[in-house]
């Protein structure tokens, strides 16, 4: 791996192909937010360019940005096993877990931040920082851009007090910076916050409207009996998406319809070492069971396959314990199929309970509400429109860059 940040080749995406989707009243707020901010010369940077939602959110908002008259960049930073073994250990302590980062964990963080800062380029008017991986590097470099952007993508709401006191006095060194909700917002945090969840691309390849049949065309070649009822949850193997809890409701629900099977769909991400361990545990704990799929990227599962599964799935789930907004769930319910998640973090922001899908939190209440919509495919209709259109209301890219544009203007006026 090169010691240097590597830039990151993103496709062109035109802002004006999203008019019929999002409305044009919006488009044009957009367009008329940007004028203004053209030419200005807008750095990301972040941990990975492969995996997860930071990553999905770029490939998208970078390209849009450009679209829009932004010299935009995106640059991932340099890392070794030792400098993400620590940030996942990290991620898992702001999410709660009791483990902190020893003394030498936190110096190779540093190490890699000042490594990282020293290759940055300078000249930006805006550099945005997401995550906590790269979190140093307006506290270490703040002349390289004139104005510098914190972006918190995990949820904050409750800690481990000793990571949040180590890590505060980088992330209040940014002169603003954006959560997806308030509840999230550390109390260390003094002005400058801005409240912004995130969004999905409708066009992507993850997204766009698939067939029925072409979905289960894509459904049936990774062995799933696509005139059998399936239950899906895509995500990340990760102890807090909760895959273990999902093999658990599945069974509840197989011991009433026997015919049920189960797809656990998820990218193993180049910045998170524990995804191998947790995904061998998952498959431990499937047991051998052959209704249940367990799939990953490396079984040629990309955004098509994601999207085929979420498209004919009867039942979409994402039960997860701790969950930062869930990209998966807005693209879950962007498919109009019902959904189930876990009523925790970004989760209860993009589903009403009830009215829009189902918020669970056991394996129990995700089984019973499971039978309940398998049983009754019209309720799973009513609450998939819905959702869809609550969707289209709050959770697509172009409100997203309409927000950012927004906090550029701020920032670069301030
Ligand atoms: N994802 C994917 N393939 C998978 C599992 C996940 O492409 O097998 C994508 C998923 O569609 C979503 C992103 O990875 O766009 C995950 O973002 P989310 O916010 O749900 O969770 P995170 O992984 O960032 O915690």
């Amino acid at each position: 791996m090169p010691a240097v940040l590597q830039p990151v080749a993103v496709p062109q995406k035109s802002l004006s192909d999203y008019t019929h989707i999002c409305g044009r009243e919006l488009i044009e707020e957009v367009r008329q937010l940007a004028e203004p901010l053209k030419g200005q010369r807008v750095m990301h940077v972040s941990a990975t360019a492969f995996g997860g939602g930071v990553s999905e959110i770029l490939y998208t908002l970078v390209p849009l940005m450009r679209d829009v008259g932004l010299q935009c960049e995106w640059q991932v930073i340099y890392g070794r096993e030792e400098f993400f073994n620590a940030t996942k250990l990290m991620h898992n302590a702001l999410q709660g877990s009791p483990q902190d980062l020893d003394e030498e964990q936190w110096r190779t963080w540093r190490r890699y931040n000042e490594m990282n800062a020293r290759e940055l380029p300078c000249g930006w008017d805006v550099c945005l920082v997401h995550d906590p991986q790269p979190a140093a590097l307006h506290s270490l470099v703040p002349e390289k851009a004139r104005g510098w952007l914190w972006r918190c993508h995990i949820d904050l709401s409750a800690p481990n007090p000793e990571t949040i006191e180590r890590l505060a006095p980088y992330m209040t060194s940014y002169p603003a910076s954006v959560f997806h909700m308030a509840d999230y917002v550390p109390s260390q945090m003094d002005g400058g916050v801005n409240i912004v969840p995130p969004a999905i691309d409708p066009l992507a390849p993850k997204n766009m409207a698939l067939s029925p049949e072409d979905a289960s065309y894509v459904c049936a070649q990774f062995g799933i009996d696509v005139d059998r009822p399936l239950l899906c949850q895509v995500s990340r193997f990760d102890p807090w998406k909760d895959p273990l809890g999902v093999i658990d409701a599945y069974r509840i629900v197989k011991e009433k319809l026997p015919e049920v099977q189960l797809a656990l769909v998820g990218s193993m991400a180049s910045d998170d070492p524990e995804g191998w361990d947790y995904f061998n545990a998952t498959i431990a704990h499937a047991d051998g069971d052959p209704d249940v799929h367990i799939l990953n990227n490396f079984n040629n599962v990309g955004a098509i396959e994601v999207n085929a599964f979420q498209s004919h799935a009867d039942v979409l789930i994402q039960k997860s314990t701790r969950e930062g907004f869930g990209l998966t769930v807005a693209e879950a319910i962007w498919k109009a199929r019902p959904f189930i998640g876990g009523a925790v973090g970004g989760i209860p922001l993009q589903v009403q309970d009830g009215l829009t899908g189902f918020l669970v939190d056991s394996p129990e209440l995700c089984a019973s509400r499971s039978l309940e919509l398998l049983a009754d495919p019209e309720l799973g209709r009513t609450l998939g429109r819905r959702g869809k259109e609550h969707v289209r209301a709050n959770f697509l890219m172009p409100r997203y860059l309409r927000d950012y544009l927004r906090i550029f203007t701020e920032l670069l006026e301030g």
